[in-house]
């Protein structure tokens, strides 16, 4: 965040997360902002002022009432912390004289942000410290986690361990810290590699530390969910997946599944000419119920029906109620998941090339959630990846076969589970409304 000012957090901070209406700190702020503008003469023309909204970016001179209007519609331009147009200057920082107790430093800073991605990843907080240690006699049904829950909690234990005795970081957090220089500022991999060796040679407990980003990268892809490439026809026509896997040209359209091998231009290797990413929701899911954060929340459609016959949640609607009649089995364990399913085009280099391109993000969510939570970020799990350059149109259930062979797999055999609320391993099972 370049420039940032330290008293200025409202700038980009204009609107609630789930609420309608402006922070009233941000209002303030730009109330402040015209009275301080329209104050300096030397900058005020026709009684107007720069408009240093996103849209207009210090074009177009407008007057002060219009200007805060438009401030409150579109933000203010990019980086805009210092109001250079408006008669400030951009002081140099001095990082020892930001205040530590403005607690808005730390949500802007770029590694609470990246910490919040991994946190997100991860699942929000698992309570692995107080597991394990049940050895009390009382019939409760408690049961230890199954295998699979059991090794990633090992393992983000072991990498969640403090540095030293009192130390914030683990060798965890310096990881992600490394590999989030590199998303953050472009930094090379050879200067990481440099940095994480210096911190090797400097630091007295080696063994915690990655000694090469390479190793950073891969602790991180341990915890975090795993994703398949699956190669596909250029055309969209099939995946080259399950009994298809070995062909190397579509049964369809016969385009090759390959780049041809120009040794002479350095591709030695078989390059797919198309490939789709699919992230399976089964470790997903299975995480919403080893987090003890998300369990309960998993439940909520359970108790909180409404009785007014208003519609505030998918479970008040009557297609909830049919599908629960028509299969009461999988109604009967409220921690069986319903999924929301949607996916639409979008376009990732914006005015990059001339030639359009869109890819297909597919996106599943539970809706067995709240619905302050359902459908929010945290909750939108991006499960497949159709790469474009163009709508996959009929073809989108090509594309989907995966999800939709995981699908029928979590509804007719489940998949084992891990509850963390109620220490038991269930058969968690899914469908799609
Ligand atoms: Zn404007
Ligand atoms: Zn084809």
């Amino acid at each position: 965040m370049d420039g940032y000012h330290p008293y200025r957090s409202w700038v980009y901070d204009k609107l609630y997360v789930q609420r309608r209406g402006l922070k009233p700190a941000f209002a303030k702020g730009v109330e402040e902002f015209t009275t301080k503008a329209i104050s300096r003469n030397q900058f005020v023309k026709d009684g107007g002022i720069r408009c240093p909204c996103h849209n207009c970016m210090c074009s177009g001179i407008l007057s002060a009432s219009e200007v805060k209007l438009h401030l409150y519609r579109f933000g203010f331009q990019p980086n805009y912390w210092y109001w250079t147009e408006h008669g400030e200057e951009a002081p140099h920082i001095d990082p020892e004289n930001i205040p530590s107790s403005s607690g808005n430093i730390d949500n802007d800073d770029p590694f609470t942000l990246m910490q919040h991605m991994v946190d997100d990843a991860f699942g929000p907080t698992y309570d692995f410290q107080n597991m394990g240690d049940e050895g009390n006699e009382e019939e409760n049904n408690e049961e230890p986690p199954n295998d699979d829950v059991q090794d990633f909690y090992d393992l983000l234990t072991a990498a969640n361990k403090p540095l030293y005795e009192g130390a914030s970081d683990s060798k965890l957090s310096i990881c992600v810290k490394l590999l989030a220089c590199k998303s953050n500022w472009n930094v090379p991999q050879k200067c990481l590699d440099f940095f994480a060796s210096m911190l090797v040679d400097v630091c007295p407990f080696k063994d915690s530390l990655p000694k090469k980003i390479y190793q950073a990268k891969k602790l991180v892809i341990m915890l975090g969910l795993k994703f398949e490439k699956i190669d596909c026809c250029v055309k969209g026509c099939m995946l080259y997946y399950k009994d298809n896997s070995a062909d190397i040209e579509c049964r369809f359209c016969h385009e090759p599944r390959y780049i041809p091998r120009k040794p002479e231009i350095g591709i030695h290797k078989d390059i797919p000419v198309k490939r789709v990413f699919y992230m399976p929701i089964t470790p997903w899911l299975k995480r919403l119920y080893a987090s003890t954060e998300t369990v309960a929340q998993m439940r909520w459609h359970q108790h909180n029906r409404s009785s007014s016959g208003s519609l505030r949640h998918p479970s008040d609607g009557e297609a909830w109620n049919h599908f629960d009649a028509k299969y009461p089995n999988f109604a009967n364990e409220p921690r069986n998941v319903r999924l929301g399913l949607c996916s639409d085009g979008f376009t990732p280099y914006i005015q990059a090339s001339s030639t359009p391109y869109s890819c297909w993000p597919v996106v599943v969510t539970p809706y067995n959630l709240p619905p302050e939570m359902c459908m929010t970020k945290p909750f939108m799990f991006l499960t497949c990846l159709i790469p474009g350059p163009s709508n996959p149109k009929a073809n989108i259930d090509v594309y989907l076969q995966p999800l939709i062979d995981e699908l029928k797999q979590l509804w007719s055999e489940g998949a084992l589970t891990y509850d963390i609320s109620m220490k038991q391993n269930f058969v968690m099972r899914a469908t799609i409304m």
